[in-house]
């Protein structure tokens, strides 16, 4: 993908630099591609797989950090946990149905939600960067065993 080599620059422009370690979670992220949502756990595991010992605090700030630059997408799950992805070029807005009980993520596109934030900001005199929406509930697997346990 091409990218990281437009996101460097950037980074570059706004004084930022990228050391190896922020530089092998990005790569990760670029690896796997757009639309993949990994939790500091998630990122954690495989840079241990791939031999690189680093502690999961150092994750959480690479992450944090990365997504301040706008190299990644945080997304804030309801229960408080977080789960991060990669921010593309040509990000378009798009909204997330989390699972409340397995975390399991989808994604959805929807032009009302878009309308609204625009309509929500020049109602307020914001200017709009994005909107997004988080839908919470349980996904079909966990629905199931809900009913199962006669939990619902
Ligand atoms: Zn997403
Ligand atoms: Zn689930």
């Amino acid at each position: 993908m091409a990218v990281s080599g437009s996101l460097r620059h950037d980074l570059h422009h706004r004084g930022q630099r990228l050391t190896p370690q922020r530089q092998r979670v990005l790569d990760l992220f670029e690896r796997i591609g757009g639309g993949h949502h990994l939790s500091a756990e998630d990122v954690h595991l495989q840079l241990l797989r791939a031999d690189n010992k680093v502690s999961l605090a150092t994750v959480y700030r690479t992450l944090r950090l990365l997504s301040s630059m706008d190299l990644l997408r945080e997304l804030e799950l309801p229960e408080g946990s977080r789960r991060f992805e990669l921010a593309t070029a040509e990000d378009h807005d798009h909204h997330h149905l989390v699972c409340a009980v397995c975390g399991r993520t989808e994604e959805f596109e929807n032009p009302l939600v878009v309308k609204a934030g625009v309509e929500a900001a020049a109602e307020h005199g914001f200017r709009l960067l994005s909107s997004s929406l988080t839908v919470r509930g349980l996904c079909g697997a966990c629905a199931f065993t809900a009913v199962d346990q006669g939990l619902e």
